[in-house]
């Protein structure tokens, strides 16, 4: 749990909630409000719109459930419609948040619905000609049933952005203004987000927030208080099979989540661990949705105890007990990154993180430490040590020195100059100030999920 910084609140009954809620709160089980509920909560109350960061783990779902709930309980409605909508990036992520909207109205008369794709076309249309208060979806289907001019979001009251900088960096930018453009204008609009340091997100706020509050809980360089981050080198991808199937035979854990940064990766790691007597599962963009469901149903009964993932389960998987989570290859940057290791460690669990490192993400990884502003610990395993033990050289950036710049000099003088002149464009014309984008470290694009 992360230290409180207000003080403020420190009891859900404080925080003025309609009885049935605290009732629902008192029966999940949660003692206080997070650092991100104490935070959100009394704004969203007031009906303000929000932009918020808060990491993965934090209590958000309940940070934005909570005051919207509320709302609807105590301001009944007689028009049609639906009156709460939430989207969310993945089907998981929907998933998980339908649950605990279910935990929370538990004493109250309120509805909710979720429409994700693969889940049956008609029994979802019929859903929301009932009128179901709350809807939690994806945008892809939403827009589907759009196109059928089945869902009514004229009388929409709260509209709810969950993990909005992975529903852009997903491709749904388009779906989500398309979505928001057919609501009710009056509404309130809540934006979560694991990090502000992200242009789209600042873009998307700006377009659909109206004289909106930031709480900046958690910045990406707060880092995971909870979580032991650890660095091991590796010769190369054979060597880094060996350390993974090391590491989950002698490492202490109760879940394991290994991440790749393709599927393919993902599927050829499976064989060689089930061959150590592993009980291993995969979890990947390329299964059908019944696949995935029962490979998370295997993962969280125990059934199977370590799942290869790629980035797509990196967000919304709700796992308990997932305390060790090693990445076999170098996420692409430091937002995933983060979203990655933040499977591990939630409210309350200490987990530990590892990551394999080759000499080619040597620099990747680096960039992420110093976008973090982290440094992780260096591990060797003894019984198997490589030939590879990290750059001779370093620069002060943590960079190996002495690599040369792959792009010839000319194309980088051309790109200084066309970032010289948008610079000067834009002198001025920033609107969030503690919106400043944060220096990315990206991979070159793989194969994506
Ligand atoms: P979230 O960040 O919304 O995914 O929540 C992470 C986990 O924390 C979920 O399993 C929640 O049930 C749990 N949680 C949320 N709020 C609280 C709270 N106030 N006290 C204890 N656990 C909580």
């Amino acid at each position: 749990m992360q230290p409180n910084p207000t003080n403020a609140h420190s009891s859900f009954s404080s925080l003025s909630l309609e009885q049935p809620l605290l009732k629902a709160v008192s029966k999940l089980g949660f003692d206080k409000p997070t650092p991100v509920q104490e935070l959100a909560i009394p704004p969203a109350l007031e009906h303000k719109d929000l932009l918020v960061s808060a990491e993965t783990g934090s209590g958000k779902t309940a940070a934005f459930l909570l005051p919207t709930l509320h709302h609807l309980i105590t301001l009944p409605s007689r028009l049609t419609g639906t009156r709460a909508l939430i989207l969310a990036p993945t089907r998981e992520l929907a998933q998980q948040i339908f649950k605990q909207c279910q935990q929370l109205i538990e004493f109250t008369d309120l509805k909710v619905g979720i429409i994700t794709g693969g889940d049956d076309f008609r029994l979802q249309q019929n859903m929301l000609r009932r009128n179901t208060e709350i809807v939690i979806a994806t945008p892809g289907r939403i827009l589907e049933l759009m196109e059928q001019e089945i869902p009514n979001f004229t009388n929409l009251e709260v509209l709810i952005l969950d993990e909005a900088d992975r529903m852009l960096d997903m491709g749904f930018s388009e779906d989500v203004l398309t979505i928001v453009k057919s609501c009710n204008t009056q509404r309130q609009t809540l934006l979560f987000s694991a990090t502000l340091t992200h242009f789209g997100v600042i873009k998307m706020a700006d377009k659909i927030l109206k004289d909106h509050k930031i709480i900046a809980l958690n910045t990406l360089h707060d880092g995971h208080r909870n979580i032991e981050q650890q660095l091991v080198v590796a010769d190369d991808n054979d060597h880094k099979q060996k350390l993974l199937a090391w590491l989950l035979l002698n490492e202490t854990y109760d879940k394991a989540l290994v991440f790749t940064n393709s599927r393919i990766q993902a599927d050829l790691l499976r064989g060689p661990l089930r061959g150590q007597k592993l009980r291993v599962g995969v979890l990947h963009g390329e299964m059908d949705q019944k696949d995935r469901n029962r490979m998370m149903e295997l993962f969280r009964d125990g059934e199977i105890k370590v799942l290869i993932a790629t980035d797509l389960a990196a967000r919304g998987l709700d796992i308990k007990g997932i305390n060790l989570v090693i990445n076999f290859d170098v996420p692409r940057n430091g937002i995933n990154y983060i979203h990655r290791i933040g499977r591990t460690g939630r409210v309350d669990e200490l987990g530990l993180t590892i990551a394999l490192v080759k000499s080619t993400e040597w620099n990747l990884m680096s960039g992420i430490e110093r976008f973090l502003k982290q440094k992780f610990k260096r591990r060797t395993i003894k019984e198997l040590e490589g030939k590879y033990k990290g750059p001779k050289k370093l620069k002060a950036s943590g960079k190996a020195a002495g690599i040369k710049n792959k792009i010839e000099p000319k194309k980088v003088a051309a790109e200084k100059v066309k970032i010289r002149h948008r610079d000067k464009k834009n002198v001025g014309k920033r609107r969030t100030p503690t919106a400043q984008p944060a220096e990315q470290t990206t991979a070159p694009q793989e194969q994506q999920d």
